[in-house]
């Protein structure tokens, strides 16, 4: 048993959370991860409304027990989403653990921390993440420049990120992006986090309700597959490498520079989406880490987190090993 602050707080078994994923975090992988002993997040704007949020909320309790969060995450959107209307459906609805994550955060948090939840905030500075903490958030989630989906626009990687964690934070965190084995998890604890957040790799389960396609590409792709996208427009995305985002860097590449509507139909959720069902992954944008250079099957989650927590221990094990041979 890997004990940590996170697993104690959140009443997990394994420190592992499933970050929010747009169009992915759905009820039944969301209670697969939980049902494994991590902790599984709804993606609540992947929910058309704030009333199917509360459907989905009450399918995913309808297959597990465990306790699972929601994941709001606040970011330029072609149509604003009614933020604060699903946040109140979720709370409402009893959730108690909820991941934030993109710009102003600062009301959500507060709202979240005034119903008594749990707040798990991602973010890719310190700077913000010292913001957060003095918001009262309950865990910072570290994002590194490894992770898919948005960085943010100052590319640091999660080893320097984590290690200043470690000296400057006062509450727990979780190591965010890069990480979906044993020695990511393992080399997290090692850098004072106190769990992880695994996103790609979820993506790649057999409980992910994304078409097998998709995962198939990801088993077969490597690390020099993604492609940021919207650099230039300040709000950079790690995007699996394909034929529309090779375009869009194209686009956002020429002379006279981009403005999003160059670019609006390419990117569109809704077309990233249909990626998902119909399984073409040069369809429409779709995020991916630079993990996918180390997923190699698509196991369920419970033999994912079966498979890291060994893993992890052994890993743990042999250094001790180690570094007590080393000093004898
Ligand atoms: P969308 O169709 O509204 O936009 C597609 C992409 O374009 C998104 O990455 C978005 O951030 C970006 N975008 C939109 N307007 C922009 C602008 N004016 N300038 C620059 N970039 C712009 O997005 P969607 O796929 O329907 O997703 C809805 C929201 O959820 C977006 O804010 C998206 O970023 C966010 N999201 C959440 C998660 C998550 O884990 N919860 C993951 C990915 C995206």
């Amino acid at each position: 048993m890997i004990v940590t602050p996170l697993t104690k707080l959140l009443g997990i078994r394994i420190p592992v959370v499933q970050g929010g994923m747009q169009w992915v975090g759905l009820p039944k992988l969301v209670a697969a991860v939980s049902e494994a002993g991590g902790l599984g997040v709804l993606t609540a704007l992947t929910q058309p409304s704030p009333d199917a949020l509360r459907i989905a909320i009450r399918d995913t309790r309808k297959l597990t027990t465990k306790p699972f969060g929601v994941n709001i995450t606040l970011l330029p959107t072609i149509n604003p989403p009614d933020y604060e209307g699903y946040a109140r459906a979720a709370v409402e609805e009893g959730i108690k653990i909820f991941e934030t994550a993109g710009n102003n955060p600062g009301p959500l948090i507060k709202f979240f921390k005034s119903q008594g939840c749990i707040v798990v905030h991602k973010c890719t500075t310190i700077r913000h993440a010292k913001s957060a903490e003095r918001l009262g958030v309950d865990v910072l989630s570290i994002d590194g420049f490894e992770c898919a989906g948005h960085p943010g626009e100052e590319d640091i990687g999660g080893l320097v990120l984590l290690a200043r964690a470690a000296k400057e934070l006062k509450v727990p965190y979780i190591a965010s992006g890069g990480i979906a084995d044993a020695r990511g998890l393992a080399g997290a604890l090692a850098l004072g986090a106190a769990g992880v957040n695994m996103g790609t790799r979820f993506m790649c389960t057999v409980e992910s309700p994304i078409h097998h396609n998709i995962k198939e590409k990801i088993v077969a792709s490597t690390e020099q597959d993604t492609v940021h996208i919207f650099r230039t427009l300040h709000n950079t995305a790690r995007v699996f490498k394909n034929k529309v985002a090779l375009e869009v860097v194209a686009i956002e590449r020429k002379p006279a520079g981009a403005k999003f509507e160059d670019v609006r139909d390419l990117v569109s959720g809704n077309r990233g989406r249909m990626v998902y069902e119909n399984g073409d992954p040069d369809y429409g944008i779709w995020s991916a880490g630079i993990t996918i250079g180390l997923i190699h099957d698509i196991p369920t989650c419970a033999e994912l987190l079966k498979r890291l927590e060994s893993e992890t221990e052994e890993i743990i094990n042999g250094l001790h090993t180690t570094v007590l041979k080393s000093h004898l």
